[in-house]
């Protein structure tokens, strides 16, 4: 971040006033915590810890997922929240910055647990969020059953019924069409765009490396095989599954009915498709695999690291878009900066179909109404192809895509906070 928008600092008008502005973004608006006490089958009491961070309002209500995962606390959750600011910006909707979670792990868990711990959750959250102040989402670990678990509570604590407090919801109770594709298909759009912009392909054949097999991987691979790419792997925490031919529909089936249907791990699959499962590995640092085209991480933070960034550049990589959320290391960035060829589309502008959708769901739910797939899939592309140009426009004659998108976002924010008189 601070790299790409440095240059910004030395504006010989509006420096000084750009580093206020950054000053001013970089601590929380405010941080909550909480307890949160839940009973297990067994009828024995657990406590987790419970965060919400409301970094920005700046453009509008608090907006961000939230994390269900033992490696959460106040630390990461700022770290993802800090960037969730300039995401949500990039969308062009009235967005504010956020991001909440727990350390509570919900693999092992029955559904009866989970439904305890997401009712818990949301009775200590409930008393701090709002369809205009705060709104948020899923994450990691957090998909359609835990927001409709945590809907219900708040439905039950607030007697509103019919409120865009939460997004991602189902479609039965004010979801919107394409919210759990969203991420995914547009990380594949966004990667569209680049390519034929700056190398003058397609996707068409094209080698791309997924790694996780959560929502966002799920869905990028799905468009990605839809328009004829290629999908060399899949991966969760403990392996990778290679399709050296590429993915089949059949082995998608395979992988969605482990994941949403079993909630198992891949390692379920050995044998069970075209691929070949690989312990303890990840398409990041698999030495199999000849050619990457491109790259698709959509698992976690910090998952390319210096080396495999390296080894993204020895099998060909020409791209890199990021369907999850900073999951490229500092040193991994630099990396691939090194190779002014590589197309680097960081998290911030390719995974914002997710949070854009949500945005839309809040609209919808507005507007007391249910709009229409296709009105919605339009609208996810156009989003997608407005934050591409803004990059572009932003990068100017010689900056880098990644320079272009961090601009963008911090721009955005900066003027906000100069017209709403918060920093002069
Ligand atoms: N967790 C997603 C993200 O990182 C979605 C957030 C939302 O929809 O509010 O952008």
């Amino acid at each position: 971040m601070a790299l790409a928008i440095e240059p910004l600092f030395h504006d010989p008008v509006n420096g000084d006033f750009y580093k206020r502005a950054f000053l001013y973004m970089t601590e929380p608006e405010r941080m909550i915590s909480f307890h949160v006490p839940w009973m297990d089958d067994e009828g024995k009491l657990n406590v987790n810890r419970g965060w919400r961070v409301e970094f920005s309002s700046a453009l509008g209500p608090y907006k961000g997922g939230l994390r269900f995962h033992p490696t959460v606390d106040d630390g990461i959750l700022k770290f993802l929240g800090f960037e969730q600011i300039f995401k949500n910006a990039l969308t062009g909707l009235p967005l504010g910055g956020a991001k909440g979670g727990s350390d509570f792990d919900p693999k092992g868990k029955s559904e009866a647990e989970i439904r305890r711990f997401c009712e818990s959750f949301m009775t200590q959250l409930c008393r701090y969020i709002d369809a205009s102040t705060d709104v948020p989402a899923g994450d990691i670990g957090v998909g359609g059953r835990e927001i409709g678990f945590m809907y219900g509570q708040y439905k039950r604590l607030s007697n509103k019924h019919g409120e865009g407090v939460l997004t991602g919801k189902s479609l039965l109770f004010g979801g919107i069409h394409f919210r759990p594709e969203a991420t995914g298909y547009g990380a594949v759009y966004m990667a569209q765009h680049a390519i034929e912009d700056k190398l003058g392909q397609t996707l068409e054949g094209k080698r791309c490396a997924v790694s996780g097999s959560g929502n966002v991987a799920q869905y990028a691979s799905q468009m990605l095989m839809k328009l004829g790419a290629k999908v060399v792997s899949v991966s969760d925490s403990n392996g990778v599954i290679v399709f050296e031919n590429g993915m089949t529909p059949g082995d998608w089936d395979e992988v969605i009915h482990a994941k949403q249907v079993k909630r198992a791990r891949l390692s379920l699959l050995e044998g069970a498709t075209s691929g070949v499962y690989h312990h303890g590995h990840s398409p990041w640092t698999l030495p199999g695999l000849q050619q990457i085209d491109f790259a698709f991480p959509c698992a976690t933070q910090n998952e390319i690291d210096e080396a495999g960034a390296q080894l993204l550049l020895e099998k060909g990589c020409m791209g890199v878009f990021e369907g999850a959320n900073l999951p490229t290391t500092a040193e991994g960035q630099a990396v691939l900066r090194s190779n002014p060829k590589v197309l680097y589309i960081p998290g911030k502008a390719a995974n914002a179909g997710g949070v854009g959708t949500s945005g839309l769901e809040m609209s919808q739910n507005a507007s007391k109404t249910q709009w229409k797939k296709e009105k919605v899939d339009a609208m996810l592309k156009e989003m997608m192809s407005g934050i591409y140009k803004q990059m572009v426009e932003a990068a100017g004659d010689d900056g880098t895509l990644e320079e272009g998108c961090n601009r963008a976002g911090f721009l955005k924010v900066a003027h906000a906070l100069k017209g709403l008189g918060w920093v002069y």
